[in-house]
């Protein structure tokens, strides 16, 4: 029987996400649909579009930019989230808790939510054999997306972290946040300064924000340095990966961790398991 899943968003014409989940079907030999579906950018539009979609017996629906805080409050009211979805503030993976609509329970009241952002770019990292555990990283943004991978990489054993933002005050308000909502997350271990201030030597240097959807490039010092550096946008030429190249460092963009990220919802919706890497060839050569 064919499992129907979606992905909501706005813009969403752009998503790969169809490709990418058809391919796990293919993969572990089970049928699904799986559509991109445009919502207004409302609150109730989205919660009627999920509504609509499992109450049509819809199995599991990835949310993107910008339900995925609307999404969390949906979920936070009823309860319903895992804890890297907790902490992030954020849901990307939709599913239904069915014995709680057999037991009455309004479909809007009976929404899980995780996170698999963060967890995805974990393991798209581990893939490249880049060192976590112990690793010296820093992470430039204190958006959405930076918020989303710092239990993950703290998880993952990291020693060290420094947050980096164009504006200080959002990444230390991030930072005392982060340790109230999680007992992993300890204040002292995680240092903050502007973007302009970030120097020294570091194992991995993440960036997390949104600079590549402009013309601008982020103002670095020269004095910074890492053996290791991954953009977490993919798709288009990223001046932030040719600057550390142009240095010596490794490189990678995030497109394997959009790859990972979804492997990890299709998991959580069918229990099959993904080999990524076959995927990811496969995504690739097309
Ligand atoms: P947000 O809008 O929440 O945050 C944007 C961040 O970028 C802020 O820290 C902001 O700094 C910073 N920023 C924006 N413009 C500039 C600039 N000109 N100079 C310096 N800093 C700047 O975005 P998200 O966190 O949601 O997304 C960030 C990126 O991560 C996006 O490119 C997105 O595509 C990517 N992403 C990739 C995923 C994947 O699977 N590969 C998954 C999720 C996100 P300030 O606070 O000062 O405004």
């Amino acid at each position: 029987m064919t499992q129907h899943f979606i992905v909501i968003g706005n813009p969403i014409a752009h998503s790969k996400s169809p490709e990418i989940h058809t391919l796990f079907a293919a993969q572990t030999g089970i049928e699904i649909s799986y559509q991109r579906q445009y919502c207004p950018d409302d609150a109730a539009s989205f919660t009627a579009v999920l509504e609509a979609f499992f109450q049509g017996g819809g199995v599991g629906a990835n949310v993107t930019v910008p339900f995925k805080q609307i999404a969390y409050d949906c979920c936070a009211a009823c309860g319903g989230l895992s804890e890297h979805a907790k902490v992030a503030g954020a849901v990307n993976t939709l599913l239904l808790n069915k014995a709680l609509v057999k037991s009455g329970v309004p479909i809007t009241e009976a929404l899980y939510g995780d996170n698999t952002d963060g967890q995805g770019l974990v393991n798209h990292i581990l893939s490249l054999g880049w060192p976590l555990n112990g690793a010296r990283v820093a992470l430039i943004g204190a958006g959405g997306a930076a918020r989303g991978v710092i239990l993950p990489l703290i998880e993952a054993g990291i020693a060290h972290l420094t947050i980096a933002n164009r504006t200080l005050s959002k990444a230390t308000a991030l930072v005392t946040e982060l340790s109230a909502a999680s007992t992993a997350i300890h204040e002292q271990q995680i240092e903050t300064c502007r973007t302009t201030e970030l120097n020294g030597q570091f194992d991995i240097i993440i960036n997390a924000t949104s600079i590549g959807l402009s013309a601008d490039t982020l103002p670095l010092s020269d004095t910074l340095n890492g053996d290791y550096a991954y953009d977490m946008m993919y798709g288009r030429p990223l001046p932030f990966l040719q600057h550390f190249s142009a240095r010596g460092a490794q490189i990678s963009d995030g497109y394997g961790m959009l790859i990972e990220q979804a492997a990890l919802s299709f998991e959580r919706w069918t229990g099959h398991t993904i080999d990524v890497v076959q995927a990811t060839e496969t995504l690739h050569s097309r």
